[in-house]
């Protein structure tokens, strides 16, 4: 009896959570983007290539530490437009929750090699790479990361 009244009870309430995680994970309102793209090339002007507009989740945080800054370096000047969740590096999170970048294939692949090469060595800067990337895999399995 106790399992019946439990399905009953509880198949509502999951329907209910699923429909709302749907609406909210389906419709970005434009206002959750910072378009990166307006006005910019679409061509990387590192690599030359032609490029692909992306939706990419948006994160933020004075990180500081040596080996963070030297990325942040890369990221201007190895591969502005790798595949990969934008940081804004300020110091309070933006209203946007999304980017919408240009994204370069031959960036995204600078980015591989550059961390194969250049490992962070301390936990700070390890979890920060895993943070980024957990939230990019997380977005592109997201119903809104698939569109
Ligand atoms: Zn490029």
């Amino acid at each position: 009896m106790n399992t019946v009244r439990t399905h009953s009870v509880a198949l509502p309430r999951f329907s209910f959570v699923l429909l709302i995680g749907l609406l909210s994970s389906g419709c970005i309102s434009s206002r959750r983007i910072q378009d990166y793209t307006v006005a910019r090339s679409s061509s990387c002007e590192v690599h030359g290539s032609v490029m692909n507009n992306k939706l990419v989740p948006q994160t933020f945080g004075m990180k500081r530490s040596g080996w963070i800054l030297k990325l942040r370096n890369a990221r201007e000047c190895v591969f502005p437009h790798a595949d990969e969740i934008y940081d804004t590096s300020f110091c309070m999170p933006s209203n946007e929750q999304y980017a919408r970048i240009w994204v370069c294939r031959e960036c995204t692949a600078a980015r591989t090699k550059w961390l194969l090469e250049n490992p962070p060595f301390l936990e700070e800067d390890s979890s920060y790479v895993r943070f980024c990337d957990l939230m990019w895999k997380e977005f592109r399995e997201s119903f809104v990361g698939r569109k």
